[in-house]
């Protein structure tokens, strides 16, 4: 019989080619004007999951200013991060500085025995006049030794965007954990979580029978977990490019995976993980469908919302593209422009082809242009940092402002439905006014 010609016949014959989704689409990258917080943002939320960590930013006014707002209600609490905010005196000789900054961690130490860990933390002004804080961290490190460990990290807006504080503040942390024994194959979640989604997957890993199982940053700075050739590292957020490089540095193996957003990212996050360490189908399938199917059926109050609305994501956080994933493929929205600050296309190679193809994808920022866009295409809802939020109110777009994605816990199947929340919540409340 000779081979059929038949279009149709041949098209039911050959297997599906997989749809690229965004992995081939064009980026448009710009460099301008940007609207984005620095990194010592991070300290925010990263002082509340190391309990015996202190951060002191090395820094200005301004730097001080940008806490306490960032920060809210919280400075009333005994906080664990300050700023040594660092006078003309200093700018103008480096030795005082360093004299000054080793004066104020002596009296900080003194009054805070609690503290077990210190991060310097690099801002701005401290870089311009190149105040060396790794060197400040090894001398005072030397003083304070085994008491307290000393580290550094820059948080500066010069080198960093919000969410590449934690990264750089991982990543001087991935020196310090001791060195993984044996070759048993151990296995480490990277990026900080709140403690609720934290004990959720170990619960998980636990039921999908993964017993070695570990997370960075730990809730005590004594609790450092090992690593080596032998650990295999799952990243729990986008943003920590260096971070994953320096695990890499000393033989750890990350696992390409989609993030924990959503019921379905949720699912495909354990799997890799799962899959990596031979876990058997069955197993995964079982410790995951109930709380995957209570998690859509939690959504779909929200799908019903959010269907068909159109989205516009300015950069802020890299957290852009995973959400545009899970908040198009499960709640039926639709994506107009996913901006990210910065696009990382080995980490995000799970994502990618899961954006719809038509997706306009782009990297850094020039604000007016892009605020061009946004006006031309008025989506429904506009994800953007608190510089432009009110501004765009003002114009009648709705917006969500994105530090909120930050500090609320959102991994998970349990917090899927509060991701959701999230986004239906603007709009309902504009709806609301209107009436
Ligand atoms: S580190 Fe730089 S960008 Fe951040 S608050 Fe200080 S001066 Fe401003």
């Amino acid at each position: 019989m000779s081979p059929s010609l038949d279009p149709l016949g041949a098209a039911l014959q050959s297997p599906p080619v997989p749809a690229p989704g965004c992995s081939q689409a064009p980026v448009l990258r710009e460099r301008g004007q940007r609207e984005v917080f620095c990194g010592l943002t991070g300290i925010v939320w990263l002082h509340r999951k190391i309990q015996d960590a202190f951060f002191l930013v090395v820094g200005s006014r301004t730097c001080a200013h940008l806490m306490q707002s960032a920060a809210g209600v919280m400075i009333f609490a005994e906080p664990r991060f300050a700023t040594a905010v660092m006078e003309e005196r200093d700018l103008a000789g480096l030795a005082d500085a360093n004299e000054e900054l080793d004066a104020a961690v002596t009296k900080l130490l003194e009054r805070r025995p609690d503290i077990k860990m210190l991060f310097l933390v690099g801002s701005c002004p401290s870089e311009v006049i190149k105040l060396d804080l790794s060197r400040a961290s090894e001398r005072l490190s030397r003083q304070y030794a085994p008491d307290v460990r000393i580290l550094s990290y820059s948080g500066s807006g010069i080198e960093t965007t919000f969410t590449q504080g934690e990264d750089n503040c991982l990543a001087a942390l991935v020196p310090t954990l001791p060195q993984a024994e044996g070759d048993e194959p151990n296995l480490l979640v990277i990026g900080a979580l709140a403690d609720v989604v934290e004990d959720q997957f170990a619960r998980l890993f636990d039921a999908l029978g993964m017993e070695n199982v570990r997370f960075l940053p730990p809730r005590r700075s004594r609790d450092l977990p090992p690593v080596g050739p032998s650990t295999r590292f799952l990243l729990a957020q986008p943003f920590l490019g260096e971070t994953a490089r320096a695990l890499e540095e000393r033989g750890a193996q990350r696992i390409a995976a989609p993030f924990p957003l959503g019921a379905e990212g949720t699912t495909l996050w354990l799997k890799a993980a799962a899959d990596a360490f031979g876990v058997d189908p069955m197993r995964i399938r079982s410790a995951t469908a109930a709380p995957e199917a209570r998690a859509k059926r939690a959504l779909e109050p929200y799908r019903a919302e959010l269907d068909g609305k159109r989205l516009f994501f300015f950069p802020d956080s890299q957290l852009e593209i995973p959400l545009a994933r899970m908040l198009s493929r499960e709640l039926g929205m639709e994506l107009t422009e996913v901006g990210t600050p910065y696009l990382h296309r080995q980490h995000l190679s799970e994502e990618l082809p899961l954006l719809p193809a038509e997706t306009a994808l782009s990297e850094g920022q020039d604000v007016d242009r892009q605020l061009d866009r946004a006006r031309a295409i008025r989506p429904d809802i506009a994800v953007c940092g608190l510089g432009l939020a009110n501004p765009l109110e003002a114009e009648g777009m709705t917006t969500k402002w994105s530090i909120e994605l930050l500090f609320t816990p959102i991994q998970g199947y349990e917090q899927a439905a509060d991701l959701a929340a999230l986004f239906a919540r603007p709009l309902d409340r504009r709806t609301r006014l209107r009436i």
